[in-house]
This record gives C-alpha cells, sequence and structure tokens, in this order.
C-alpha cells in the first residue's frame, strides 16, 4: 500500500510574467526547504517557456514538487506581457474555472499528494481566494512588487478621488505639467509627484485592475511583502494599520538560497542564461563594469536603443549589455556596425544573463536597469549602486526610492539622450557621487543579510507566517 504523504502542501499560483514567476519560485523554494509538499500552478503559455529554457529541468526531478498548468484564454500568438491589461483580463476571466477544475483533480490523487494545506496567490491574481474559502484553507496573498508600488496601489482609491488619476498623459515623454503636481496623501509615502506613480494607475483600464487586486489584500488571510522592515518602516507601519497580517519576509533570494543545497542556484528564467558572459566579467578589473539590463518586460524605441549605445560608448567604461530579442518596439534590435566596433574590446553582448552571477560578480560596479522590483532587491542584496531607467508598472515609484530615498542610485531623465547616459555613468562608476551610493548601499546589502538571519525581521516573519498556517492558527 502506497504511503500517505502528510506533508503541509502549498499550491502556488503567481501572476504570468517573468518577475511573479521568479519571486514566487523563490518563496516555494523556501518552503519546500521547510518540509511542505509544493505545487507551482502555472499557465501553459509559462510552463512551455520555462520547459524551453531548460531552467527548472532539475526542479521537475525533485519529490514532493510538481508543475500544474491552467490556460490564459489567449491564442498563441497574442503578445501577452506587450498588452498586460488584457491578459490580465483574460487570465481574471478564464483562469477561476480552470483553478477549481484543477482543486478537483489533486482532491483525487494518488495518496502521494497530501491534502492542500494553503492557497498562496500573487497579489494581483485574487481569484484563488474563493477556492480558498471553499476548502478552508489559508489564502495568502504575496505581492511580488515592492512595498512602495503596493502602497500606491493599495491607497489608489484616495487619489481617484481627488481627481490625480487616471491621466490622459500616458507616454513616457511626459510634456504636461499635471505629472510634475506633487502628492503628499498618501499614508507613509514621501512626497512624490505624479510621474512618480505606477504607471498602471494612469491608465483607466489597469486602474480597475490594480484598485481591485489591492484592496483584495483585504480579504486574505495573510499578505507577504518581499521586502525586509529596516528598508521600508514608514510604508509598513501605514499599511500595518489596514492590514494586521502584512509580514515582510525578503529578500527571498537571499532567503530562499539559505540552508538547503539542493534549492539553490535554482531560477525560473524563460530565457535561456548565457554563462559566458561570467568568464567575460573575471577578466575585467574589480567594480569597472557597467552591466545593463531592463528585466523580462519593458520595450525601448529604436532612437532610445541608438541613445543608450552611444551613450555607454562615450563614457569608455566596460559595459555588459543584455539585450533580450523583443526589447525594441516592432522587430529585433540592431545595433550600428560602427557602434559594435569601437566597443568591441571592452563590451559583452547577451540575450540573457544569470542577474543574480552578475551582480554579485566583483568586476561589476553598476548597473543600469528598469527597476523591477527583483532587479532592485537584487542590486541591493549585492551591493551594486543604480541608474534607474523606468518603464512601465511601479518602476517610477522605485525610481523614486532608489534615487531620492535611499540614495543607492541616480534617476535617468524622462527623455534619454546619449549625453546623460554617458554622464551618468561617468558619475557612478567613477564619481564622488557613485562612492557615496556604493557605501550606502553596502550599508543596505548588510541590514539586508541580517533580515534573513537568524533573529532578523524577516527570519522572525517567516517563522511566524510559517507557523500559522501549518499549525492552522489563521
Ligand atoms: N533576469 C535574469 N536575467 C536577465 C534579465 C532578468 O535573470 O538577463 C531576472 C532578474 O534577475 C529578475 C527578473 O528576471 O529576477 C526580472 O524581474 P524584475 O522584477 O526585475 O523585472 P520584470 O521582468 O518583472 O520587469
Amino acid at each position: 500500500m502506497a504511503l500517505v504523504n502528510t506533508r503541509p502542501h502549498a499550491l502556488m499560483l503567481p501572476f504570468p510574467s517573468q518577475g511573479h514567476i521568479q519571486a514566487m519560485m523563490q518563496l516555494s523554494k523556501l518552503l519546500y526547504a521547510r518540509g511542505f509538499y509544493i505545487t507551482f500552478v502555472n499557465t501553459e503559455y509559462i510552463q512551455e517557456r520555462l520547459e524551453a529554457s531548460g531552467s527548472v529541468d532539475s526542479v521537475k526531478s525533485w519529490p514532493d514538487f510538481r508543475f500544474e498548468t491552467l490556460p490564459d484564454g489567449l491564442p498563441p500568438e497574442h503578445g501577452r506581457t506587450s498588452k498586460l491589461a488584457e491578459l490580465c483580463r483574460s487570465f481574471a476571466d478564464n483562469g477561476p474555472l480552470h483553478f477549481e477544475k484543477l482543486i478537483d483533480k489533486l482532491k483525487h490523487s494518488q495518496p502521494d499528494v497530501p491534502p492542500i494545506t494553503c492557497i498562496i496567490s500573487d497579489g494581483v491574481v485574487s481569484f484563488p481566494q474563493k477556492t480558498a474559502r471553499k476548502l478552508a484553507v489559508p489564502r495568502v496573498s504575496f505581492w511580488t512588487h515592492s512595498a512602495c508600488g503596493f502602497c500606491a496601489y493599495f491607497f489608489a482609491p484616495l487619489l481617484v478621488g481627488k481627481g490625480l488619476i487616471p491621466g490622459k498623459d500616458d507616454d513616457r515623454c511626459l510634456t504636461n505639467g499635471c505629472m510634475e503636481q506633487i502628492i503628499t496623501c498618501i499614508p507613509g509615502m514621501p512626497p512624490l509627484r505624479v510621474k512618480d506613480l505606477p504607471t498602471s494607475l494612469r491608465h483607466k483600464d489597469m486602474l480597475e485592475i490594480v484598485t481591485s487586486e489591492a484592496q483584495a489584500a483585504l480579504e486574505a488571510d495573510l499578505v507577504l511583502l518581499n521586502t525586509f522592515d529596516e528598508l521600508d518602516r514608514p510604508i509598513l507601519d501605514a499599511l500595518l494599520k489596514r492590514l494586521p497580517a502584512l509580514y515582510t519576509i525578503g529578500p527571498l533570494v537571499l532567503q530562499a538560497e539559505s540552508g538547503n543545497d539542493r534549492v539553490s542556484g535554482i531560477s525560473a528564467s524563460l530565457w535561456t542564461e548565457e554563462t559566458g558572459c561570467v568568464e567575460w566579467l573575471d577578466c575585467q578589473k574589480p567594480y569597472s563594469v557597467i552591466y545593463v539590463c531592463f528585466g523580462s518586460v519593458a520595450v525601448m524605441s529604436d532612437q532610445e536603443l541608438l541613445e543608450l549605445a552611444w551613450g555607454l560608448e562615450a563614457s569608455k567604461q566596460p559595459f555588459l549589455w543584455v539585450i533580450r530579442p523583443d526589447l525594441i518596439h516592432g522587430d529585433s534590435a540592431v545595433l550600428p556596425s560602427e557602434f559594435l566596433e569601437k566597443v568591441k574590446d571592452r563590451s559583452f553582448l547577451v540575450k540573457w544573463a544569470p542577474q543574480m552571477k552578475v551582480l554579485t560578480h566583483r568586476s561589476v560596479g553598476g548597473f543600469l536597469t528598469h527597476s523591477g522590483w527583483n532587479s532592485t532587491l537584487e542590486s541591493i542584496c549585492a551591493g551594486v549602486p543604480m541608474i534607474s531607467w523606468p518603464f512601465l508598472a511601479e518602476q517610477p515609484t522605485n525610481r523614486r526610492f532608489v534615487s531620492g530615498v535611499w540614495n543607492i542610485g541616480m534617476a535617468m531623465n524622462e527623455v534619454v539622450r546619449r549625453e546623460d547616459v554617458e554622464d551618468m555613468v561617468r558619475r557612478l562608476m567613477s564619481g564622488e557621487e557613485g562612492r557615496r551610493m556604493r557605501k550606502r548601499i553596502g550599508e543596505l546589502r548588510d541590514e539586508s543579510m541580517r533580515a534573513v538571519g537568524k533573529g532578523g525581521s524577516s527570519y522572525n516573519n517567516t517563522e511566524k507566517f510559517l507557523k500559522e498556517i501549518q499549525m492552522g492558527l489563521i
């Protein structure tokens, strides 16, 4: 007779986009290392991409860790993350029915699949909440965005009430004066300009989606944030007044790696990592390389690509640049041969990098980033100061915090010119300002390590949240 599996069983459902999957995988690794059985639910499209990149090959052989899939309701040729509102709506419309079917299937599985003990879904995917209620198991809402981004989403109704959002101005070439208007009414937040708000709050369709998902956190049994108390104290204090079961358990990129050799080093990349760049970094001088990467979703124009390229060329600094095949609007990125010739001895271009290995490499001294939350946290954990060039979602809010609150990076202008790129790269890599930022981010890195170490804030919160879901204290 088959043995009955008595492990606690966490069902994990990320939003189907790279940054969300990465963070959910880190949380899954943490739970798995603590004895949980994991069912990781992806959309069919995402699972195919993960299989093709080979990044989860070894995970598939772990006992007590399985992947399941759901359709996202979109045809194969749909751009998905390039049409985010359509992806959100389609997943919200199609997900619930398929999710219920999946739960049913799991209920009638083999005895080696233990009963589900909690459902952990992405903060922007609240439909599993109902299912968790039916199963009478805790519903955990995991926000993979920054605390400042989540705070803006959560208090967005206040801004709507004041007529500050949604706006008409929706591109990054902001000329309209109202974008400079100062907002002081978001609890826990320092003064922000309208242009520092998440871009999703500027557009009516996305505003409705993110606001209703953020309000759904009020119905969750637990809310998790991938940050640490020492980084975001004022915001957390404001949020805790409305969400008393809010736990900070980050940086997960550090938590997930500690204490279990089997799970360490696993990322959930949709692209194949090009590891050759690490050998190239081995040959560079300490702190000499600027790493340039815009995450998985950001898209720029041909002109922006050229300004960036020639700015990097003029800076005379060695650089490692990730150019995803879909980084440019329309077609694949084509760089002028004259540029490639000029930088060939001090540059390395890849389609996708092993980012954490790159950031923690001793040769890397700066990060020109789109300020996605995973990238920002990874930079903090590696102690690498940033130049922040945001594109969408809560990236502009992260830029504001990186440059104006934590003082660990510089803010790129809305209209990017080659002279600015050159100037900022120089100041970051060899100027006094850059040195100050490196020192400050080094202090934050140390704090982040203390937070996840035994007795640290995130460590203690993790213990507490695990106890609550394991012992049914909710
Ligand atoms: N990433 C990576 N290699 C790359 C680019 C990105 O491993 O070449 C990872 C990065 O380390 C991060 C994630 O992809 O964990 C991107 O998440 P983020 O929140 O920074 O941005 P998003 O892609 O969601 O805009």
